[in-house]
């Protein structure tokens, strides 16, 4: 069982990729204060445009949002429209049934009337006579009269049934309207995730950017040069201790990842796990801390080195780190303990932030060249006294001059 852990734990260390450290899309690399300060700047208004595309995206929610309100009280009245329609319709057929009864006694009283062959029955009478017929005259008025009634009520019913047929289609209109609605905001959140989520990067990119520009303020502060022009160079900032060889930046460990390309992304370093976390980390060469990135969402804590080893310039970083003991301008030795291994608890699968992490590990790479915001590929060595080895393991800080 325990074996079957600690297998586990290396083919989790193995997935485990950090792409190259921020995502900072600059052209080259920055070469001097002001170069940093204008990548800031252009985070900046990245970052106001999403914004405003965030705040744009919420108003239009807003707007459908009210316009399926009112298509609802729209729809509520036209079911109150076809109940009045069908209330004057049933009204209109109880007229319309009584008054049909009363036409046709009245059309039979005439049929009667006619039938008896009233004429020459009382043609000698002229005062039945003149009865007679002025009382004919006046069934076959109030007949007359009826049958208009008649038509104008089936005129009615016609009219408020066309109408319910009219507030039907109103309804059925204003529903797929609301449909489509529906539809739109449910696009609408889907945009509004993505700037979201854009916002979170783009914030930790500021902070860093940030960050890069006060270590090279404060780096130059306790230089020789005391003070760095936004045209001048970086590296003349940065005063590092000599160096004669490397030391592993940890007491013993494993290699569960290699430097390369693999599904897409490039690991930039390599992982070595088999230490449990709150393990010292030490610097592997003596030098100026020049970087440093906190929580960051794919690599947690980050932190940069510049030392020179041999007369050259490298920077070496160390990822996922649980603790960090030191600060941007802090002159370290080999001895010192720069912080503690993580990235077991800051995993996002142990309830940390850490998407790229699963196992306790360090990530440890080194790169040519001193630090300058972003750790470019094209610069990224095997760590010297390491082979870019699976597997590979050590048990000491074994020195190695090369
Ligand atoms: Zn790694």
């Amino acid at each position: 069982m325990k074996k079957l852990f600690s297998i586990l734990m290396v083919i989790a260390t193995v997935f485990v990729y950090v792409a190259s450290p921020m995502q900072v899309k600059a052209a080259s690399d920055p070469q001097t204060l002001g170069d940093l300060k204008n990548e800031l700047a252009a985070l900046k208004k990245k970052k106001q445009e999403n914004d405003a595309n965030q705040k744009y995206t919420q108003d239009q929610i807003k707007a459908k949002e009210n316009a399926i309100t009112a298509a609802e009280a729209e729809i509520t009245q036209a079911q109150s429209d076809i109940e009045t329609a069908e209330q004057n319709i049933e009204d209109s057929n109880k007229k319309l049934d009584s008054l049909t009864e009363e036409t046709k006694t009245l059309l039979e009283f005439i049929q009667q009337m006619k039938s008896k062959n009233a004429y020459l029955e009382y043609i000698s009478g002229a005062a039945d006579m003149t009865e007679l017929v002025m009382r004919m005259a006046a069934v076959e008025q109030i007949t007359d009269q009826s049958q208009k009634t008649l038509d104008n009520l089936e005129n009615l019913i016609q009219e408020n049934e066309q109408l319910k047929v009219d507030l039907e289609q109103k309804q059925k209109d204003l529903s797929a309207k609301i449909t489509t609605y529906q539809e739109k905001i449910k696009d609408l959140h889907g945009d509004l995730e993505s700037y979201d989520k854009f916002a979170l990067d783009i914030d930790t990119q500021i902070k860093t950017m940030q960050s890069q520009v006060d270590s090279y303020v404060k780096l130059c502060a306790n230089s020789s040069k005391s003070y760095l022009g936004d045209n001048e160079l970086l590296t003349d900032c940065t005063n590092v201790p000599y160096n004669a060889g490397w030391l592993k930046p940890l007491n013993k460990g494993k290699i569960t990842s290699t430097i390369g390309t693999r599904w897409g992304s490039y690991h930039n370093a390599l992982d070595i796990g088999g230490n449990p976390e709150g393990t010292p980390v030490y610097a592997a060469a003596a030098g100026t801390v020049s970087g440093f990135v906190s929580h960051y969402r794919c690599g947690g804590n980050m932190l940069y080195v510049n030392v020179t080893v041999g007369g050259v310039k490298y920077t070496t970083y160390y990822y996922h780190l649980l603790k960090v003991n030191v600060k941007v301008g802090d002159i370290v030795t080999q001895g010192t303990v720069l912080g503690l291994v993580g990235g077991y608890s800051t995993s996002t699968e142990h309830g940390g932030y850490d998407t790229c992490t699963t196992g306790a590990h360090l990530h440890f790479g080194v790169a040519k060249g001193y630090y300058t915001g972003s750790i470019n590929k094209a610069n990224v060595i095997t760590p010297p006294g390491f082979p870019n080895q699976k597997g590979y393991s050590f048990s000491s800080r074994t020195a190695y001059y090369g």
